[in-house]
């Protein structure tokens, strides 16, 4: 991790990724893209790195892209408001290539304290970049697609990137099976959090009973 990168909350870290020059990236991106949603969000979901329209914008997922990822959140009932969104990379790497191992490796601690600060129930990984970064030397994102995987913790379900699908419409479907796999995973969790909360309710006493039932 580079030295002195420790951050109390997302304002601070979103304030030093726009200073960051940390790789080349920094001296060729219009603006960067931190990241947006909220500190106590249930669902984060990592991209790649940002495109024209976000180097533009300073937003992620604002393109195409974006708005077919506002649909598919829009099929399982969320919302932008109900998700954290970043990229592996923070500023966009020329021409829309594929991010360098070099840029990948300075642009890491951003990502791990995003997700230390969020601390999601669940981490959507777009694509083979974001597979690769958080699930290293785990099998490709086209046998992995839709599967709920536990790594330390930390629950994360890898799918198509939307961009991905756009550009071979032979992954559309797959895609939306893929958000139909998040939706059933965040009703499981819901099942078992109000399971919890049940079990937790103290039981009436007997006096209670004989007033329920007297
Ligand atoms: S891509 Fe990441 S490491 Fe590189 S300059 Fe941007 S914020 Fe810094």
């Amino acid at each position: 991790m580079a030295p002195g990168l420790d951050f109390v909350d997302l304002q601070s870290l979103s304030v030093a990724v726009h200073h960051c020059r940390l790789c080349p990236l920094g001296h060729s991106r219009t603006k960067a893209v931190p990241g947006v949603g909220a500190a106590t969000a249930r669902i984060m979901i990592v991209g790649e790195a940002p495109g024209q329209n976000e180097d533009q914008q300073g937003e992620p997922f604002v393109g195409a892209a974006g708005k077919l990822l506002d649909q598919l959140l829009k099929g399982i009932g969320l919302s932008r408001p109900d998700v954290f969104i970043t990229n592996i990379l923070k500023c966009r790497p020329p021409g829309n290539r594929d991010p360098l191992p070099l840029e990948v490796q300075a642009c890491s601690p951003y990502l791990d304290h995003q997700q230390k600060l969020i601390q999601p129930e669940v981490i959507l990984l777009l694509g083979r970049h974001a597979l690769a970064r958080l699930l290293p030397g785990y099998d490709s994102i086209s046998r992995l697609h839709g599967k709920v995987i536990v790594k330390d913790g930390v629950t994360y379900i890898p799918i198509y990137h939307p961009a991905a699908a756009l550009y071979n419409s032979f992954l559309m479907g797959p895609l939306e099976q893929d958000f139909k796999a998040v939706k059933a995973h965040l009703d499981r969790m819901e099942e078992r959090r109000r399971a919890t909360a049940v079990a937790a309710m103290p039981a009436a006493k007997p006096e209670e009973q004989l007033t329920l039932f007297g």
